[in-house]
């Protein structure tokens, strides 16, 4: 058992989805700091990719639980075709009972795995890093597809940003946080050149300005990173290349 840094203020008894039950003490501690680094990096997050960093770094996620739950989908509506207190309908329903309660099960730990994963990665994050970027996402007005929204909420972008801000706060470090209107994705990072939407399928494109090859998700994290106002750090080719609208132009 880990022992807390100080008395507890208050104890909370919490039990989970999963039947599982939890202590959570309020605690004082003392904020620690790291020390300060140059380092400074813009995210961007994404379905495909969890997240990629603006020095071409590449995060995948945990898989989600998009199998499981088709199968208790197919389950129920199979649940529904049968009469109702026949042998076959009891068959299916003590199965579906099963299964969902095994779901429950799996889906606590999915969520540890999926908790965990982000616990590490935003600390990764927060410890090698002075500033970090990300864009806003509205997640629930972005999406209004709920196959998408079901994807994003899996993935847990929210909860990420949380940890970050919470991680920031208690090591001293900067999170900046851009507005979600700054054409990250279509902008070139290299010239400034704005070019057409890219369909999602676009993983990869070329600057029609300067003919930079770009990787669809680090160039939108390094604008990211820009746009937050650290481009200075970036390799020294930053500083030129601020946002202006009068500075880019667009085919489109
Ligand atoms: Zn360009």
């Amino acid at each position: 058992m880990r022992k807390l840094p100080s008395e507890p203020s208050s104890v909370t008894v919490i039990k989970d989805a999963a039947n599982r039950y939890f202590l959570s003490f309020v605690v004082e501690i003392q904020p620690e700091t790291l020390p300060k680094t140059d380092n400074s990096v813009g995210i961007d997050l994404g379905i495909k990719t969890f997240a990629t960093f603006s020095n071409g770094t590449k995060i995948d996620a945990p898989k989600p639980l998009k199998k499981r739950i088709k199968k208790l989908k197919k389950l129920s509506k199979s649940l529904s075709n049968k009469t109702k207190g026949s042998k076959r309908y009891e068959k299916v329903r003590a199965r579906v009972a099963k299964f969902s309660f095994g779901m429950l099960r799996k889906h606590g730990k999915l969520k540890d795995t999926r908790t965990d994963f982000l616990h590490k990665l935003s600390t990764k994050i927060i410890r090698e890093n002075q500033t970090v970027v990300l864009e806003d996402l509205n997640v629930s007005g972005m999406v209004k597809n709920r196959k998408l929204s079901r994807a994003i909420s899996d993935l847990g972008w929210r909860q990420f940003r949380t940890f970050l801000e919470g991680k920031a706060e208690k090591y001293g470090r900067d999170l900046r946080v851009i507005s979600r209107w700054e054409a990250t994705t279509q902008k070139c990072s290299c010239c400034g050149f704005r070019g057409c939407k890219l369909d999602l399928q676009v993983r990869e494109w070329e600057c029609l300005n300067c003919g930079a090859k770009h990787d669809r998700d680090e160039n939108a994290a390094i604008n990211i990173l820009v746009a937050g106002g650290q481009s200075e750090t970036l390799n020294g080719r930053g500083g030129k290349h601020k946002t202006s609208a009068s500075g880019s132009s667009s085919l489109c």
